[in-house]
């Protein structure tokens, strides 16, 4: 994919069509359906949008363009896995899951390109937003920016006020031939063992245990469903708190709730600001970008290591080697953790950290900045059902990211092509 270097009247094939698809002939140019889009639509919208604005683009970064490219193809992927599985929605009437519409349907006659004041980067306004954190990538992207900054901000502000803010990680041994649903479920109810337990309840007022940020998360390997959670401990003062301290705790509640328990070696680890300093620094360029509040909210978007494959990993899999099994993962794994939570914050840490109120997925998956800026306005009557048929929701975007040129020129070309496909919309 090489979008600058796009030139539209001397391609005979585009880095926006799928492989071996071919530019339309050139007698196809200049139909009268080309001629068609260029009228402008009600509302006074020329069709490539009336708000274009000279901007710089941001600096060129290839790689981090094909992960946004990545998204959408994800996104895909992981629509075309659970569209059979329909759900009922509040009149009892079945619907594919949202995943399978977001950033697709329009809510209205155009779909609005809108650019980001805060990094320059573009994306779209006047589409139904899915805000499925465990499904759907571009949401889970936008979810993990939101959450991300105010994690950081809670640590910021509680270690600057001479506190203590660990990270601790649990797991229990898993088999596979385990299936994810009944595991998490068991996984839960452990967590609320020791919870409520007593030897928790003394660390607690011991060691002045304020409260929690707890994520779940899970990746899958050759010992099956991996499922596991980072959880940071806010402690009031200098605290420094050892495995060995959690260990039976957890031991005996991996035990109550049906699960196998943990070794003393494997079951707990904790981190704290200087390990995780550490760690960044050994793992050199690759995972300098590391940090915790990273770690709490994109686990399960990232390329997972030598631990499994993170969700997104089975799509990326699936993608690669079209097994279908990859895709049956996918599925289990989404239905195993639709409905839950990803991040939970215990009862009154924000009130303590003087955050405000926390908002949904949904609303974290909309959100906008007012100081955002209309860029562009697309035709959902033609325009965008090619947009969409063709996979080209990501590149749309990239060529906006590059400037008002490119985006002129990627939109002429799209005209052209709407007008060689026959008029279908
Ligand atoms: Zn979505």
């Amino acid at each position: 994919m090489h979008l600058q270097d796009y030139q539209v009247a001397e391609s005979s094939s585009s880095p926006f069509l799928p492989p071996g698809q071919k530019l339309p002939p050139r007698g196809a140019v200049g139909s009268s359906a080309q001629a068609g889009d260029r009228r402008p639509p009600e509302g006074g919208f020329d069709l490539l949008g009336k708000q274009h604005e000279i901007i710089t683009p941001p600096p060129w970064d290839k790689a981090a363009m094909a992960r946004r490219l990545e998204r959408f193809e994800l996104q895909s992927l992981a629509a075309e896995s659970l569209e059979p599985f329909k759900v009922k929605d509040r009149a009892g009437k079945l619907q594919s899951p949202r995943v399978c519409k977001c950033l697709r349907t329009p809510r209205s006659k155009f779909v609005e390109i809108w650019k980001s004041a805060k990094h320059g980067r573009h994306y779209y306004g006047g589409l139904v937003v899915c805000g499925s954190v465990w499904d759907c990538l571009p949401c889970a992207a936008k979810i993990s920016e939101h959450r991300g900054e105010e994690i950081k901000q809670a640590v910021d502000s509680w270690e600057s006020r001479g506190n203590t803010v660990v990270m601790l990680t649990q797991t229990f041994p898993h088999y596979s031939n385990q299936s994810c649903k009944p595991l998490l479920a068991k996984f839960g109810e452990a967590r609320t063992i020791q919870l409520k337990s007593k030897p928790w309840k003394k660390i607690k007022s011991t060691f002045g245990l304020v409260g929690f940020i707890n994520r779940t998360e899970v990746t899958y390997g050759s010992n099956g469903w991996h499922i596991h959670c980072h959880t940071l401990l806010f402690f009031s003062g200098l605290v420094t708190l050892s495995p060995g301290q959690v260990i039976p705790i957890w031991q005996t509640a991996c035990l109550s709730s049906g699960l196998t328990a943990p070794s003393s070696a494997h079951g707990v680890k904790i981190s704290t600001p200087q390990d995780m300093a550490d760690y960044i620094a050994k793992q050199g360029k690759e995972t300098s970008n590391w940090t915790i509040e990273a770690e709490m909210t994109k686990g399960h978007t990232k390329r997972g290591g030598k631990e499994g494959k993170t969700p997104f990993d089975l799509l990326r899999a699936y993608r690669d080697t079209k097994e279908e099994k990859y895709k049956r993962l996918f599925v289990e794994y989404s239905q195993a953790f639709k409905g839950k939570r990803q991040l939970y914050w215990s009862k009154g840490l924000r009130d303590l950290l003087a955050l405000v109120p926390e908002i949904t997925d949904e609303e974290a998956a909309n959100s906008q900045d007012e100081l955002d800026e209309m860029f562009s306005m697309i035709d959902t009557a033609k325009l965008w059902p090619l947009i969409r048929k063709l996979n080209l929701r990501g590149q749309l975007l990239e060529l906006a990211n590059q400037g008002e040129e490119k985006f002129t020129a990627g939109l002429r070309y799209f005209q052209t092509l709407a007008g060689y496909t026959d008029s279908p919309f």
